[in-house]
């Protein structure tokens, strides 16, 4: 049976080939300010749809879901002009005579899969990118936040023809039959286990992938770190969206002298930033979501965890209050999985190494945080660990530095995202040597092999 989606791919293709693809940089920069002007003028809207979905306040939505996207458009609008520039790349003697340079052509049809927790951000991100390389797109927005779905295919609808930008909305199934498509790169945003499915379904065809997934992400506290700094820094980049943020920190690590006061500190942070009497913060998205976490609560404390400060729920507004666990170890059930939610596991250590040793037996995570004074300590983790990012004395906010690579390693991810590397993800860096007419130096070492011919090719083997 034929694919329900392939006249909508057919019609992009023909779209991409007979005019995208050589699209002027002018155009592309005119297509992203009628986005950033839409994004401005609907700001009201853009805020309320992402409320209905899971009440993420004003603030969070205008610091994470809008400024960042707002970045991303006047990076691009200033920069698309240098990174779609041909690079010219040195000539080796053996080549003399000849020019090369790297080209950047648009990949073609792409497709971009996002998930909930920045249900606009997650999408309109890879968009701008997308755009900017000159790519035709096909959006697929997650079904578990279907306020904003609807707000960006309206976006979309007003601003491109579909036959260049068409967002379809739907569930696995749905997802499962766009896979089939043969596009020319998937920019996917979700869990590892689906990311598996879709680099699977991508093999089908050879289709490039970025694969921007989640993972468990330590915080390591050593002996040094000024504490309360730390604290506001962790609370902040932890509770941000109810924890529901693929770089939150996932568990601490703090040197056992430390502990206590941390936790204390920690506390304390949570009262100013999050007071019991303010239950306007971001809901756990659905209630399958929210048994999840209570499920894993429930068995951490069961299995010796305690809470130190919060652990409210309430199951009719799937909310679930800041929480602070201690006395687990690396068996405990909540050190297996990422938690995504607002619950925070501390563990303690005697042996910086003994950290690292465990770190580095489990999946490379997609961020690293390290609270340290000490440079050698902060030498010391950056040097013996992998994660797709590391930020020092900070959290989260790496994700917003759009002049850095945002992407995991392996299990957390493929690919990088943002800026220049957006830019990147959705071109083809395209090799173009040009060589004389005529008369060339490589025509010298061409067959018949003589005698000389082999010294000379021996001599460019080696010397050259
Ligand atoms: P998810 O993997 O369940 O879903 C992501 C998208 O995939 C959704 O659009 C969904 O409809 C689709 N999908 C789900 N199951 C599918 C299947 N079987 N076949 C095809 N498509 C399918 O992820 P989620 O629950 O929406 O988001 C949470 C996960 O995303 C976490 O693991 C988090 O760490 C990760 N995440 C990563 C980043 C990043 O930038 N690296 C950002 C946000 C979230």
């Amino acid at each position: 049976m034929k694919n329900q989606f392939q006249p909508l791919f057919d019609s992009q293709n023909k779209h991409f080939h007979n005019e995208l693809k050589n699209s002027s940089i002018n155009e592309r920069i005119k297509k992203l300010k009628s986005l950033k002007n839409w994004i401005k003028q609907n700001e009201k809207l853009i805020c309320e749809e992402i409320y209905k979905d899971f009440e993420k306040g004003k603030e969070e939505v205008l610091l994470s879901e809008i400024k960042p996207i707002i970045d991303e458009i006047n990076q691009n609008v200033s920069q698309l002009g240098i990174w779609s520039k041909p690079k010219r790349v040195e000539t080796p003697l053996a080549f003399i005579g000849t020019k090369s340079e790297i080209r950047y052509e648009p990949k073609g049809v792409t497709l971009i899969i996002a998930p909930w927790n920045y249900p606009f951000n997650l999408c309109i991100g890879p968009l701008v990118s997308a755009i900017g390389a000159g790519c035709s797109v096909i959006i697929k927005p997650s079904e578990h936040t279907p306020n904003t779905a609807n707000l960006i295919e309206r976006m979309v609808t007003e601003l491109f023809d579909k036959k260049e930008i068409a967002v379809i909305q739907g569930n696995v199934e749905v997802t499962t039959e766009i896979l089939k498509l043969p596009f020319n790169h998937i920019f996917f945003t979700g869990s590892p286990q689906v990311g598996k499915i879709v680099m699977k379904a991508a093999s089908e065809n050879l289709t490039s992938v970025t694969l921007e997934l989640g993972g468990r992400n330590p915080t390591i506290i050593d002996e040094t770190a000024n504490l309360k700094d730390a604290a506001q820094k962790i609370v902040w980049g932890k509770f941000l969206n109810s924890g529901q943020t693929c770089i939150a920190p996932n568990y601490i690590y703090v040197h056992e002298n430390q502990a206590q006061k941390l936790t204390e500190q920690l506390i304390e942070q949570i009262k100013i930033q999050y007071p019991k009497s303010d239950r306007t913060r971001t809901k756990i998205v659905n209630s399958n979501h929210f048994s999840r976490l209570t499920d894993l609560l429930d068995k951490t404390i069961s299995t010796g965890g305690k809470i130190l400060y919060g652990g409210e729920k309430d199951e009719e507004f799937n909310f679930l209050s800041p929480t602070l666990i201690s006395d687990i170890t690396i068996e405990s059930p909540i050190f297996q999985e990422e938690i995504f939610g607002p619950i925070l596991p501390i563990l303690t250590y005697s042996n910086l190494e003994e950290v690292i040793d465990t770190i580095n037996k489990t999946e490379k995570p997609l961020a690293l945080y390290v609270f340290s004074k000490s440079r050698k300590n902060q030498n010391y983790i950056l040097d013996n660990t992998s994660s797709g990012t590391t930020a020092i004395n900070e959290t989260t906010i790496q994700f917003a530095q759009t002049h850095l690579p945002f992407g995991g390693v392996n299990n957390s991810g493929i690919g990088k995202a943002h800026g220049e590397f957006g830019f990147h993800e959705f071109s083809n860096l395209k090799s173009v040597l040009k060589q004389r007419v005529g008369l060339t130096t490589l025509k010298m070492i061409y067959p018949h092999y003589t005698n000389f011919k082999k010294k000379l090719i021996r001599f460019i083997s080696f010397r050259l």
